[in-house]
């Protein structure tokens, strides 16, 4: 019945669009108020000659990483919101999207737990955010109550609690952004990354992905294409592994990507994760889109949808370099920020003592496994002999300690991580493949005069006791036994800021 009322209703459009074809209609005919016809695709409408391609722009953030305010390493998002506010004003619509990982990376954001990061999105008017596998680093609960605080939607299609089997309450699957004359569907989705979270964190979830995830969003896609979506976006936060430019084959797509979702699916992915630059097209000619991540590159694409035919097309599509917006003009919403979370984000600005000079990547690498040593013998040495202390130790943004004035904040920016100190036991022959005879690089150990003695007297089946931290404990191939759990806030920055204040970086 709805079917013969449409096609009536057609034929009557197109019967009023012929009789009108005779003597052309003034540039705002009411006939074509709803009826605007575009055979030849210009853009126009062939009666009213009425201009019908609605723009569109996209900007495309991933991977911040918390990095709002200014610091050596990189710029702060003061110049960068100056840039996106600008878009604002001269775009016909400007939306702004992420494809996940905004918070974990700098003091500013760690120490309010990533909410100081979503108060700049909600200032900034964000239409969605996918999630990143890094927002879950303090645990569910941050990322619920930044939920709460965030006035767009966190888009994770495929984040389910394995209690109830269903998707995690936090998040939504899609959203769709309204500029009247279009609407924009957003679906968003977490990589193949779970096992990149220390897995403590994330015990009560479960990520669908492959072929399951495909099935997901190709439903989501079906359900807002029902609803009147004109034009998909998907964010994922997963990506290429290298960067490349032009077209992407569908092999190389598949390790992160179903090709098969551009097939009438989605029209342009926003990508992230792997902090690679790329734009490039896939075999549908659908768009892929990815920026450096902290802060060094957004993704921007302006599209045209006309609406009388509903044929959309890409116009641009550019990465801009952080070069183009860095040094534009600072937005007051950084400083603004900063002073509302001061009481947090200060104790950043404390300076704990003197550096005398440049200490490389692996030296305080090797002090973390020291510190962690030294601090292990002193809550656990009266009941355990510990072999070694030390683990998987990696280190982020700058990779250095500079010389001159320490900081909290550069200690935590080199070690953002809340990992805990643990006392575990392991056997004799796994201490030695794991620890003593690693050849990860990234592996630290320190140890005293016992542990020196068991290198090279080690019991295959003894058991051992060595002081990691939790990050390396629930890394099942190590092997190691947990026994038990320092519970004070202690993790690698403060035991280097104990260091610090100490005076320990003073010396040559
Ligand atoms: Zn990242
Ligand atoms: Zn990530």
């Amino acid at each position: 019945m709805l079917k013969r009322l449409c096609l009536i209703l057609v034929l009557c459009l197109l019967l009023t669009a012929c009789s009108a074809a005779q003597t052309p209609p003034p540039a705002t005919s009411p006939s074509c108020a709803d009826g605007h016809i575009d055979a030849g695709n210009d853009g126009f409408c062939d009666r009213c000659s009425a201009f019908l391609l609605v723009m569109v722009d996209f900007y495309a953030l991933n991977d911040i990483h918390g990095k709002l305010a200014d610091a050596d390493t990189h710029p702060g998002l003061d110049e960068l919101s100056t840039y996106l506010e600008n878009a604002k004003q001269t775009d016909d619509h400007a939306i702004f999207l992420n494809a996940g990982d905004m918070w974990q990376g700098a003091s500013e954001s760690n120490l309010t737990q990533g909410r100081i990061m979503v108060d700049w999105m909600n200032e900034m008017g964000f239409a969605a955010m996918a999630m990143g596998n890094h927002e879950y680093d303090w645990g569910k609960t941050p990322v619920e109550e930044n939920a709460q605080f965030a006035q767009f939607p966190f888009l994770a299609i495929n984040i389910y609690d394995r209690e109830t089997n269903q998707q995690v309450s936090y998040c939504k699957s899609s959203t769709m952004v309204d500029l009247g004359q279009v609407q924009i569907g957003i679906i968003g989705a977490i990589g193949d990354c779970y096992s990149s979270i220390s897995s403590d964190k994330v015990t009560d979830i479960y990520f669908k992905t492959g072929s399951e995830l495909t099935q997901l969003v190709k439903r989501e896609a079906d359900m807002l294409h029902e609803a009147g979506a004109d034009f998909i976006v998907y964010l994922l936060h997963d990506g290429l592994g290298s960067s490349k430019s032009g077209t992407v084959s569908d092999s190389m797509l598949r390790s992160y990507y179903d090709p098969a979702l551009s097939d009438g699916y989605v029209d342009l992915v926003f990508e992230g994760h792997t902090h690679q630059k790329y734009v490039l097209t896939d075999s549908h000619g659908v768009y892929h889109l990815q920026g450096g991540g902290d802060n060094e590159g957004i993704s921007h694409v302006e599209i045209a949808i006309n609406i009388a035919n509903g044929n959309t097309s890409v116009t641009t599509a550019e990465l801009v370099e952080t070069r183009v917006y860095a040094y534009g003009e600072d937005h007051p919403i950084v400083e603004e920020l900063l002073d509302k979370y001061a009481d947090q984000v200060d104790k950043g600005n404390e300076i704990l003592g003197t550096n005398s000079y440049n200490r490389n990547n692996k030296y305080m690498q090797q002090l973390v496994a020291d510190l962690y040593y030294e601090a292990g013998e002193a809550i656990w040495g009266d009941e355990y002999d510990i072999a070694l202390g030390g683990g998987f130790i990696s280190i982020r943004d700058p990779g250095y300690l500079a010389a001159g004035e320490v900081t909290y904040k550069m200690l935590y920016s080199l070690f953002p991580f809340d990992n805990q100190l643990v006392l575990c036991s392991i056997q004799g022959k796994d201490l030695l493949d794991r620890f003593y005879n690693t050849t990860n690089n990234r592996y630290f150990i320190s140890y005293g005069e016992y542990g020196q003695y068991l290198e090279q007297n080690i019991d295959y089946n003894a058991t051992y006791y060595v002081v990691v931290d939790s990050y390396t404990s629930l890394y099942a191939p190590n092997k190691l036994t947990e026994i038990e759990r320092y519970d004070a806030q202690i993790f690698a920055r403060d035991l280097l800021a104990q260091f610090a204040r100490a005076g320990g970086f003073e010396n040559y």
